[in-house]
């Protein structure tokens, strides 16, 4: 009985402390990077393919949720899968993007335009190389190009492989709307409500909520016929919008501050008429859908347009 007690007490303990969500649940990742493979380039593709781990099975979908995986073993991640905001329905740089300790580029956006440096890095010829800061102070690194060498690492090179899932990763979660919500409500982790009977939080039902009862409801609990949904989407609906997804005209970053401001103003209507204890159902579920469906499609078309941009004309990667 003692035993049993401790066990329950222990258990309990654990829930309590279990980490606010930080992502779209495995289904928003995974869906996100699947689109994302029908837009890549063939090179891209392959470069893609070259990088991923053994375990992936040559399948970039199936590493999107890594990133989730690794929150307790490099803490310094834990603040790079959003980015709230003060308010003002607002993502502004230089006043939202930091960790608790003030620390600047340490939000969902810095991460994106670091990884996406770091991976261009790896993948360029040396002359090509830019220095650039890297998130995680205890792997900073420098890369060197000397004259016959084709890079020279000081100190330990930001590992590409890691730097690809987290960028799949993170070009996901910045498309989730309350990934970019208020800093008050830890991006709506506080506001607890009921989603149809089962308590939830505001956070979680945008992260896994919405994307189960859709699935549940309409494709039949397989994620394959709802990704199908969404691609006809972009070929046919959204058709007219999909080239403005990708045009990102600055050619030092990605245009991540810009996705993380469309979330900015998606999460403020996503907060309307939600209080503590307040129950969505159906009402809010119609509402939330579409916009969940079109940040996924945008997620995928807009991460295949940043790999297809780091990858194109890219040799030395695949002779490597
Ligand atoms: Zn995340």
């Amino acid at each position: 009985m003692g035993l049993l007690l401790l066990l329950h007490v222990l258990l309990v303990a654990v829930v309590a402390r279990a980490p606010a969500t930080e992502a779209w649940g495995k289904e928003g990742h995974y869906m996100t990077c699947k689109i994302a493979e029908n837009f890549l380039t063939e090179e891209a593709s392959t470069a893609v393919k070259d990088l991923l781990p053994g375990w992936a099975g040559g399948d970039l979908a199936e590493t999107c949720s890594w990133a989730d995986t690794q929150r307790f073993r490099y803490k310094w991640s834990s603040p790079l899968h959003f980015a709230d905001s003060e308010g003002g329905c607002k993502f502004d740089y230089a006043r939202d993007c930091h960790n608790r300790q003030g620390e600047t580029n340490m939000c969902v956006v810095g991460a994106i335009n670091n990884y996406t440096a770091a991976l261009k890095d790896s993948s360029s010829p040396c002359e090509q190389q830019s220095h650039h800061s890297f998130l995680d102070p205890s792997r900073s690194s420098l890369t060197r190009c000397t004259a016959n060498q084709p890079t020279t690492t000081l100190l330990s090179a930001v590992d590409p492989t890691e730097s690809l899932m987290f960028l799949a990763h993170f070009v996901g979660d910045v498309h989730q709307p309350l990934h970019c919500g208020n800093a008050d409500d830890l991006g709506g982790n506080t506001i607890i409500v009921h989603w149809y009977r089962r308590k939830s939080n505001l956070h979680h039902v945008w992260d896994v909520n919405v994307i189960e009862t859709a699935m549940k409801d309409f494709y039949n609990n397989d994620m394959g016929t709802m990704i199908k949904a969404i691609q006809l989407n972009i070929t046919e609906e959204w058709s007219n919008e999909e080239k403005q997804w990708e045009t990102c005209r600055t050619r030092t970053k990605t245009c991540a501050d810009k996705y993380a401001d469309e979330s900015a103003k998606l999460a403020c209507k996503a907060y309307e008429g939600v209080e503590q204890d307040s129950t969505l159902e159906d009402d809010y579920f119609f509402s939330a859908l579409p916009v969940v469906q079109k940040r996924i499609a945008q997620g995928g078309v807009r991460l295949a347009a940043i790999l297809n941009k780091i990858f194109s004309g890219n040799r030395r990667l695949q002779s490597s």
